[in-house]
């Protein structure tokens, strides 16, 4: 009965399920690639091994094509067999390499082995960043934005490796509200925020003035020192109280603060909001 397993020996069942499931599949694998080889699937009155797999053996689709991409990896590379058992190499993996083998189809039997060998141990990501660089795959940069009879729109683009992880960053930050790990949920997110953001802080250009005539110079105080920093450089108009936190648009909730002061008490107070939150 799983139900009575204590927690350490639900731990060991399952790590030597999974163990268990790593052999399988590279037994599953093996036997596929004889399969391959001896164009089994014409007995049975199909045109290919897909459709053998799948109607015959009954996989799906994909988990299909994932086995036939590292059956013919293994045809190449007998050491894959090892590497899938032991679970240094998955499947996701396999099928990226057959994906850029395809693509790339000049690539050589020398080059196919020393990446098997190479991609071990690696996450899908780094797979993936190594395959590219190593078969100079070229970058997509082309945005294409597809529009849908829903009227929803399906876009194409290509992100810099600082791009994605500002956007992982902010994906991890925003999990708790969004419960969500789609993208398009997470822009819609930020794009509320920041238009809010924006249209909220609609002090009037009257009350911006006056605050400016009021005030003169940036109204930072050091905690410490208690001075006045009174620069007269680049002079912004702040939420004493911030407007995420109630704050008005009131003369007496606004205040002078230079672009520096202005960027430090955005941070301190996201900091702050981060944490309450
Ligand atoms: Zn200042």
């Amino acid at each position: 009965m799983i139900s009575k397993l204590n927690n350490k020996e639900l731990d060991q069942k399952i790590k030597s399920l999974a163990r268990a499931e790593n052999r399988l599949l590279s037994l599953v694998i093996e036997h596929i690639k004889e399969a391959d080889r001896r164009k089994l699937y014409l007995d049975f009155n199909y045109p290919n091994l897909y459709d053998y797999l799948v109607k015959e053996c009954g996989y799906p689709g994909g988990s299909a094509q994932r086995r036939i991409d590292a059956a013919r990896l293994l045809a190449i590379e007998p050491m894959l067999k090892a590497k899938i058992e032991s679970g240094e190499i998955n499947l996701s993996q396999t099928t990226l390499l057959q994906k850029a083998f395809r693509e790339k189809s000049g690539t050589t039997l020398e080059q196919k082995r020393s990446l098997i060998a190479k991609i071990s141990d690696m996450t899908v990501a780094e797979t993936q960043v190594h395959i590219s660089k190593a078969l100079n795959i070229k970058i997509k940069e082309q945005t294409k934005v597809t529009h849908q009879k829903d009227e929803s729109v399906r876009l194409e683009f290509t992100l810099t490796k600082e791009q994605w992880e500002s956007l992982q960053k902010a994906k991890d930050l925003a999990s708790n509200a969004t419960q969500s790990n789609d993208l398009g949920t997470l822009i819609k997110y930020l794009s509320d925020r920041f238009i809010k953001q924006k249209e909220g802080s609609t002090a009037t250009v009257a009350v911006k003035k006056k605050v400016l005539q009021r005030d003169q110079s940036c109204q930072y105080k050091d905690h410490k020192t208690q001075t006045l920093c009174g620069s007269r450089w680049n002079l912004h108009i702040d939420h004493i109280k911030p407007k995420w936190a109630g704050g008005t648009d009131e003369i007496e909730n606004l205040r002078v603060l230079c672009q520096k002061h202005n960027h430090h008490v955005y941070h301190q107070q996201a900091g702050i909001k981060m944490m309450s939150s």
